[in-house]
């Protein structure tokens, strides 16, 4: 595909993190956690507890723009209620 930001053609191939990444809205601060985030895991991987993910996730079919560094990839996103 092309990059929605600039319009260049984008590279496509793989994603990997250690441990599944997370997204959130608000401005962390320091030793302190995001209140209200959601975690994005692989489509296809067992999220139903810390213990059967998979602590390397992989993103196939993400697409990066070599010339203005936008990735996009595909994911779940799991809610993640806050620890009280
Ligand atoms: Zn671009």
């Amino acid at each position: 595909m092309n990059c929605p930001k600039c319009g260049k053609e984008m590279l496509r191939g793989s994603m990997h993190t250690q441990k599944y990444p997370f997204w959130t809205q608000q401005e962390l601060r320091f030793f302190k956690a995001p209140t209200d985030l959601v975690e994005l895991g692989p489509l296809d991987d067992d999220d139903t507890s810390v213990f059967t993910r998979d602590p390397f996730p992989e993103f196939p079919d993400a697409e990066i723009c070599q010339e203005c560094g936008l990735v996009v990839f595909p994911c779940k996103m799991i809610e993640k209620k806050a620890e009280k």
